[in-house]
């Protein structure tokens, strides 16, 4: 610890955003690094504590050696701070930018004053490194002759194949869309994850030798047996991707759409062309209601915005949580309140109110004579504990309300992975719908077939899914070698 007064001299100073308004207006990140030596202040605040919460099970998923990369930013050795951090996490890119940050919440320093920017830090050091050219390819000097094949490059799939490449295993990673990267490419909005960081990244991986297929839906493309006859092993990483639907009268009208399709089209649009093809579902001019919130219901109303909608409102079914930690989520839990995130931000911005209306109830979309939604039929409702002391939903009569909506997305989350490929690894499936293979051995039910992820865990985190990448490659190299030195 190189300054132990840091915290009292130093306030916390998060990297800035451009204000909402001006940001609407493109789909550049929005995020603005503070000068160099703010920065080292940064990494000053921090205690170098005995019991460094930030990555205790409460704190960073992939344990990252905070504490030591906080004190090498302000030290200003800005590469030993890269080594360590490189150490426990394969893309911090993605995680400085788009991780809710559990290790700030489990932060020490936040039980009495303004947690450490651990986040920023993070994607301070990694920043610097791409800038400085520290970040050139390093191929494994051995090769062992083992061959893996990963399917699905999401997180969970990019973190397996580094990590078992750079043990020297030749890796394949198969993707059945156009471009790598899941939801890092085609899920998380360009302002908020510029794809090039995502692109960049892959092409590294490039040259290190993994090689990767696009345009491979494995279970029609390839057979499981082809896979499982011409590889030593197979890592399933499939991400998570039946949407939840929403089965009240009306839903079959035009109009209704999976969150998912709509960030999907629009990011490939403006990848291709600008947005200039057309090729994307648009917003502009017209109502727009986001059925459920969290991340994809964020993105959703930022990118409704960017393309010029007339109005934008989110329907959340939970009640308002609260502004400020309670004695359910004391510190350091992860605590479930308020969250004001930068779709939301910009809501109020263009339209002077927050977007959210919380404890509300789809009961039917409303439809005009050509078969387009024009509304939503809805009823507020609160939540009560029954005689086993489970919430359970009661509508409140006489709060029937009827919105104007020409555009509904439906973002309430997902139900697991697509069957196609799970029936043919025939790979024994657990009671939520999910793979079935125990976190820290990561085997499913076949020999040689490993499965990490939001296929394995549910829908989570992209931080969750670097552990369980980490962690499936880790077991395969001992599955292929007999031991293994992989963390
Ligand atoms: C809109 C949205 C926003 C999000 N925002 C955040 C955020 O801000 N922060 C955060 O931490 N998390 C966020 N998440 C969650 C996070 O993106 C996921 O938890 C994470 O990407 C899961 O990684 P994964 O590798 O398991 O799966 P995915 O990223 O879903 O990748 C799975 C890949 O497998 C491919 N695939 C599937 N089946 C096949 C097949 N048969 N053959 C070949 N390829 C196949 C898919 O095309 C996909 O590319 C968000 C999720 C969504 C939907
Ligand atoms: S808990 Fe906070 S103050 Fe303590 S070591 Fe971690 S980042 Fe530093």
């Amino acid at each position: 610890m190189g300054r132990p007064t840091g915290f009292m001299e130093f306030e916390r100073k998060t990297t800035t955003y451009r204000q909402p308004l001006d940001r609407i207006g493109d789909y550049n990140e929005f995020g603005e690094e503070l000068d160099l030596e703010k920065r080292q202040e940064q990494g000053a605040r921090c205690m170098d504590c005995g019991v460094p919460f930030c990555h205790s099970s409460y704190g960073c998923p992939i344990e990252n050696l905070i504490p030591e990369w906080n004190d090498l930013i302000y030290q200003g050795r800005f590469r030993d701070a890269l080594v360590r951090l490189l150490k426990t996490n394969n893309f911090p890119e993605f995680t400085g930018r788009v991780c809710p940050a559990p290790c700030e919440t489990a932060c020490v320093l936040g039980i009495n004053e303004p947690a450490v920017t651990i986040k920023n830090n993070e994607a301070f050091i990694i920043d610097k490194a791409y800038e400085e050219g520290w970040m050139e390819p390093s191929p494994p000097l051995h090769r062992t002759g083992k061959t893996v094949a990963v399917v699905g490059s999401g997180p969970a799939g990019l973190s397996a194949a580094d990590q078992l490449n750079q043990v020297g295993h030749s890796v394949i990673v198969f993707e059945r869309d156009d471009r790598p990267g899941g939801l890092l490419m085609y899920g998380i909005p360009n302002m908020k994850l510029d794809k090039e960081l995502v692109a960049k990244r892959i092409k590294r991986m490039e040259d290190e030798g993994v090689v990767f297929k696009c345009g491979v839906n494995v279970g029609v493309d390839r057979t499981a047996a082809q896979l499982r006859s011409f590889f030593d092993a197979v890592v399933i990483a499939t991400g998570s991707t039946i949407p939840r639907d929403l089965a009240v009268p009306g839903r079959g009208l035009r109009g209704i759409h999976f969150a998912m399709e709509f960030l999907k089209k629009n990011t490939k649009s403006l990848l291709d062309s600008r947005l200039e093809d057309g090729k994307y579902i648009s917003a502009k001019g017209r109502k727009v209601v986001v059925i459920g919130g969290g991340d994809t219901g964020c993105d959703c109303i930022g990118t409704s915005i960017r393309h010029g909608c007339d109005s934008v409102v989110n329907f959340e079914l939970l009640p308002k949580p609260p502004a400020e930690r309670t004695d359910e989520m004391p510190w350091p839990t992860f605590p479930r309140i308020l969250k004001t995130d930068y779709g939301h931000q910009e809501a109020i911005a263009k339209f002077g109110k927050d977007p959210r209306e919380y404890g509300i109830l789809t009961k039917e979309f409303v439809g005009d004579a050509n078969g387009e939604v024009s509304g939503i039929k809805t009823v507020r409702i609160f939540w009560e504990k029954d005689d086993q002391g489970r919430y359970q939903m009661r509508e409140i009569p006489g709060s029937e309300e009827t919105w104007e909506a020409d555009l509904v997305l439906l973002a309430m989350g997902f139900l697991g992975p697509d069957t196609q490929l799970t029936d043919e690894f025939s790979v024994d499936m657990d009671g939520r719908g999910n793979i079935k293979a125990v976190h820290g051995s990561f085997a499913t039910s076949v020999e040689g077939v490993f499965a990490c992820g939001d296929c394995r865990r549910g829908q989570s985190l992209v931080v969750w899914a670097i552990n369980e990448g980490r962690g499936a490659a880790r077991e395969t190299d001992r599955y292929l070698m007999g031991k293994t030195y992989l963390p």
